[in-house]
C-alpha cells in the first residue's frame, strides 16, 4: 500500500503519476471524483439490458468520504470541515500532531493511516477508467436490492464494463457485502444485466459459458 503521504497528496493536490511508463498530469483525486458526478457524458452513457447511465457509484463514493471524514474530524475533536479537500488535509495533519504527541493509540493510528489510500483506490477505480458503461442490478448473493442515495436509488450491483474492450472481461461488484462476479456468463446467467441476443450482437457468446461454471 501506499503511503498515506503520498495518498493525500494525490488526494488534495495536482500531482505527477506514472501510468504504463509515461508521467501523467492529474489533478487532485478529490476534485476529478467531484468533476465526474456532474459530467453525464464523460462515463457510461447507454448501456445494454438493465443498464441506465449512472454517476451514482460516484455519488456514493464521495458520500462514503463524507461520511469519514465527519467521523475522523469527530475523533479529533475538531471543527466539522465541509469542503473535502481542506478536510481531508486538515485530518491528516492533525492526527499525525496528535500521533506524535502520544495521543492516538495504535488502533486508531491504523485507521488513519488505511483511510486516504482506500479513497486513492476507490477513486482510481471509480474515475480513471476510460469510457467504462455501468449496469445495476439487485444483489444475488446477499439479498440487497435497493438503496437511496441522496433521493436516488441505487441497485445493489455495479457491473463494469468496456466496450472498446470486449475481450476484457466486465466485473460485477456489490456495494453492500462485496460480492464479486466477473465475465459475461456471469452478467448473463447470474446477474441477469444483459440479455444474450445483446451480447450476440457484440459478438460476445454467451453460450461457452454455460452453466457448468455457474451452477
Ligand atoms: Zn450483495
Amino acid at each position: 500500500m501506499e503511503s498515506t503521504e503520498r495518498a493525500v497528496v494525490r488526494l488534495t493536490e495536482a500531482h505527477t503519476e506514472h501510468e504504463g511508463g509515461k508521467a501523467v498530469e492529474r489533478g487532485p483525486l478529490l476534485v476529478e471524483l467531484a468533476e465526474s458526478a456532474t459530467s453525464q457524458g464523460a462515463r457510461g452513457s447507454g448501456g445494454g439490458g438493465a443498464g441506465i447511465p449512472i454517476n451514482l457509484g460516484v455519488i456514493a463514493l464521495q458520500d462514503h468520504i463524507a461520511g469519514k471524514l465527519k467521523q475522523m474530524q469527530l475523533a479529533l475533536f475538531m471543527r466539522q470541515i465541509k469542503d473535502p479537500i481542506e478536510a481531508t488535509i486538515a485530518v491528516w495533519a492533525h492526527a499525525v500532531t496528535e500521533r506524535h504527541r502520544g495521543r492516538i493509540d495504535d488502533a486508531s493510528w491504523g485507521w488513519f493511516v488505511r483511510e486516504f489510500p482506500d479513497w486513492v483506490h476507490r477513486i482510481t477505480e471509480e474515475v480513471s477508467p476510460p469510457s467504462s458503461i455501468e449496469m445495476i442490478a439487485p444483489c444475488p448473493s446477499c439479498g440487497e436490492t435497493r438503496a437511496v442515495v441522496r433521493g436516488d436509488s441505487v441497485t445493489a450491483v455495479v457491473v463494469k464494463w468496456y466496450p472498446e474492450e470486449l475481450s476484457r472481461a466486465p466485473i460485477g461488484k456489490c456495494r453492500f457485502c462485496g460480492a464479486k462476479w466477473v465475465g459475461w456468463g456471469a452478467m448473463h446467467y447470474t446477474l441477469d444485466v444483459v440479455d444474450r441476443g445483446a451480447l450476440a450482437k457484440l459478438g460476445i457468446d454467451v453460450s461457452v459459458f454455460i452453466p457448468k461454471t455457474l451452477l
